[in-house]
């Protein structure tokens, strides 16, 4: 098992719609685990393929559930797709219902949190990572992480989901923060 480097958006592949998995042979499977334990690491509750570099359509969840999650909150219900391990290869949304926004977060947008509009209810039928098939109904954060999931596969990055002044006011601050990043890398490399 390894922990994968993380993209972060402009990469290319970021924006590059994935191509289905094939045959869930050993070598995807030890990605997948790869993949959980990048996931981990990145303290992300969910990651897309496209992320560490790899075009296919695969993605991992995971949302532990924690009462003090949202310290000023009535402690969230617990739903049975909390603190599981969730793969999805080839995952298709079957059914789309209601209306939720959330306010959600990217790996490959670090430090950026903006609300997006996505259905309240969704089904998905997907393969697991033994390449069995199976149909999962997904609510609240679960539905919101899996089409914010589905989306990196189909090379939609969350930007795209924002009204056009929001998505702008992200990518200036995303490309600030790079510029000051590359200057403290080419100060860090003098010395
Ligand atoms: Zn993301």
């Amino acid at each position: 098992m390894a922990v994968l480097k993380v993209l972060e958006w402009p990469a290319k592949v970021l924006e590059t719609k994935s191509e289905p998995v094939e045959k869930v042979d050993d070598e995807i499977k030890s990605f997948v685990a790869d993949m959980h334990e990048t996931m981990d690491a990145a303290g992300g509750i969910g990651l897309a393929a496209n992320q560490v570099g790899r075009a296919v359509r695969v993605l991992t969840i995971m949302i532990p559930w924690s009462e003090s999650r949202y310290a000023d909150q009535e402690p969230e219900k617990k739903e049975p797709w909390h603190d599981k391990r969730w793969t999805f290869i080839n995952p298709v949304i079957k059914k789309k219902n209601g209306k939720i926004r959330w306010q959600e977060g990217c790996l490959s947008f670090p430090e950026i949190y903006e609300f997006v509009d996505r259905a309240s209810e969704i089904e998905v039928e997907a393969l697991d990572e033994n390449g069995q098939t199976f149909t999962v109904e997904a609510n609240g954060l679960f539905s919101v992480c899996l089409q914010h999931e589905i989306d990196h596969i189909d090379g939609i990055v969350f930007i795209n989901r924002m009204s056009r002044l929001k998505s702008s006011m992200v990518k200036k601050k995303v490309s600030k923060r790079q510029r000051l990043g590359s200057v403290e890398e080419s100060v860090n490399d003098q010395s």
